[in-house]
């Protein structure tokens, strides 16, 4: 790992980015390529007939829905310097930012903090996890003791 890089990598809530589904993925590029190709032979005019072949093709508008988003799911830069993980504000990288920390291992009231409510779904046990773990032994070389960052990932 070069130097830096782990603090590079390093969220402000504790993700630990390299894990993430969206950084560095390759199923972005895969779908652009997906829709092209769909597109290049009118695959919608194909799927708009309603037919006894294919007649899984009239949820269409759905598949595409899906198609859309799995492309624009990519993430060239980490939380720390492309500054979030998504296109809304973070509330949490705002928090930290006034209160001066580096991040919310500095926090004393983070096992409480509801501005966690969004990582919830997916990433509660690693956000808690990854937490007290800096808290507790140190930001340097915390990333080899990081958990799997997706709650049904195991240790
Ligand atoms: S943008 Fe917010 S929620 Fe996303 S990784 Fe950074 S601190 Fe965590
Ligand atoms: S209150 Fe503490 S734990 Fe919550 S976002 Fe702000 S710094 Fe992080």
């Amino acid at each position: 790992m070069r130097e830096g890089e782990e603090k590079e990598l390093t969220a402000y809530c504790g993700l630990y980015c390299a894990d993430c589904i969206h950084f560095q993925n390759k199923h972005s590029k895969l779908a652009g390529q997906l829709k092209e190709t769909l597109e290049n032979i009118d695959f919608q005019s194909y799927a708009s007939v309603k037919s006894p072949f294919g007649s899984e093709f009239q949820q269409y508008d759905v598949f595409l829905t899906v198609l859309e988003a799995l492309i624009s799911h990519s993430c060239s830069e980490g939380c720390r310097t492309g500054e979030g993980c998504s296109e809304e504000p973070c509330q949490i990288i705002q928090c930290c930012k006034e209160k001066g920390y580096e991040g919310c291992w500095e926090c004393g009231t983070f096992e409480a903090c509801e501005k966690f409510e969004c990582l919830k779904p997916r990433c509660e046990a690693s956000v808690m996890h990854n937490l007290k773990e800096i808290r507790e032994n140190g930001f340097e070389g915390w990333s080899k003791r990081r958990r799997p960052i997706y709650n049904w990932q195991q240790m």
